[in-house]
């Protein structure tokens, strides 16, 4: 199973399908919070 990580605050942000374990870190999906706080930002 693969893990998606938000680079920003390291929480998961969603899981797949992977014959191996492995995390990726997202560059353009955020999770919920730091997406709002983007949000706020800009
Ligand atoms: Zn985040």
């Amino acid at each position: 199973m693969g893990t998606i990580i938000c680079q920003s605050c390291d929480s998961t942000i969603a899981h797949f399908e992977d014959e191996k374990v492995s995390i990726l870190y997202s560059h353009s999906q955020k999770c919920p919070s730091c997406n709002a706080t983007a949000a706020e930002e800009n």
